[in-house]
């Protein structure tokens, strides 16, 4: 039993080594794939109902992968979060977006863009700075790019964070609630922030309609702080019209589209607003 056990020992020892190369390995993919130019955002449609049309977009980070092809966050998100890489990556997807963001403007499409940025991005002295680099490099109105963070940040006391933030109200960037209603929720905090905007996660509007009063509850939480609300994760047009019907004001989902690339995400509107 002793022989065995050391043997598992090793075992265990020789997994979490063959982790750890796994991981490296991941990283300087990563750090070249950065370097190439094959991280780049899908972009998936925010459909106003009374606009009849998507006037935003989120940016959603992709890996083109020259031989896997299009790679999720979920294999890469996690690890540059934990390496600090995230940073970079996040600068790439903010740089092309709002690069977008301006083409398609001067093309007289008029779309704002979401952006996720995490944590590590916002304990970095020079974020809100970096940001308004980029805004100003491509000409672009604060008031069209919205940052996307989750509410945790918020209640978090920070320094660095608090001062990021606070600068990016005062740039007059919008800022956004993510996957709100998942965690431990602090009201007045969020209220005292005067966040923009609140998207009620997709997990709580699939509970649909079963815990549909307390989805009622969050909206009219959300009305309360007067934001903006998204509802995530609209799969069907029963939850399109439930959502419509109880007052959300933008809708994100498969129903409408899937994160589509620029191309892609550019037709539809286009064909949205020619309708
Ligand atoms: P998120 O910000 O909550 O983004 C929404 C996710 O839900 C996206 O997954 C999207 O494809 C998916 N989704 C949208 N509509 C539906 C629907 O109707 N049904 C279902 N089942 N799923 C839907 P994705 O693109 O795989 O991104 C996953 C997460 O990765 C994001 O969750 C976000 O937290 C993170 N992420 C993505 N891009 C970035 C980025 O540039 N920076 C940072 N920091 N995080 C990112
Ligand atoms: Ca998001
Ligand atoms: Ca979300
Ligand atoms: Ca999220």
């Amino acid at each position: 039993a002793k022989a065995g056990g050391r043997n598992q020992y090793r075992m265990f020892d020789e997994s979490m080594r063959n982790q750890r190369e796994e991981e490296l390995q991941l990283l300087s993919d990563l750090r070249e794939a950065l370097r190439c130019g094959h991280i780049l955002p899908h972009y998936q449609p925010r459909y106003s109902p009374t606009a009849q049309r998507a006037i935003a977009v989120e940016a959603l980070a992709r890996w083109n992968h020259p031989e896997r092809g299009l790679i999720l966050p979920s294999e890469f998100i996690p690890i540059s979060e934990k390496s600090g890489l995230i940073n970079q990556i996040g600068a790439t997807i903010l740089e092309q977006a709002v690069r977008q963001r301006c083409e398609w403007a001067r093309q007289g499409l008029d779309v704002s863009v979401s952006i996720n940025v995490s944590q590590r991005q916002l304990c970095d002295l020079d974020f809100a700075g970096m940001v308004q680099r980029v805004l100003e490099d491509h000409g672009c109105d604060p008031k069209r790019l919205e940052l996307e963070i989750t509410e945790t940040l918020l209640i978090e006391s920070n320094p660095v964070v608090s001062a990021n933030l606070a600068k990016i109200r005062e740039l007059g960037i919008r800022l956004a609630i993510d996957d709100f209603g998942t965690g431990y929720s602090n009201i007045a905090r969020l209220n005292e922030m005067s966040v923009d905007c609140i998207k009620i996660d997709r997990g709580l509007m699939q509970g649909l309609p079963r815990n549909e009063e307390i989805v009622r509850l969050v909206i009219a939480m959300c009305n309360f702080m007067q934001v903006t609300i998204v509802a995530e994760g609209i799969e069907t047009l029963e939850m399109a019209e439930w959502a419509q019907r109880n007052g959300c004001h933008e809708l994100q989902g498969y129903f409408y589209s899937a994160p589509v690339s620029a191309e892609e995400v550019e037709c539809l509107i286009q064909g949205q607003v020619a309708a």
